[in-house]
């Protein structure tokens, strides 16, 4: 049985550490939680974008 934990997907922005939820929204902020686990590349994931974009400005 695996882990259901998430964690919010926009914790970078509207946290100042990951926030964890049971529950498929951050309980803070609203935004989508996503699976604490590793995300698989995905071309078709309809967050795969925004994620993208978040590792890009990473690196700036
Ligand atoms: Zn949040």
């Amino acid at each position: 049985m695996h882990s259901d934990i998430r964690v919010c997907s926009a914790w970078r922005e509207a946290h100042d550490r990951p926030v964890y939820t049971l529950t498929s929204t951050c309980p803070a902020c609203g935004s989508d939680a996503v699976n604490s686990a590793p995300a698989r590349f995905d071309p078709a994931d309809p967050h795969g974008e925004y994620r993208r974009a978040l590792k890009r400005r990473d690196r700036e």
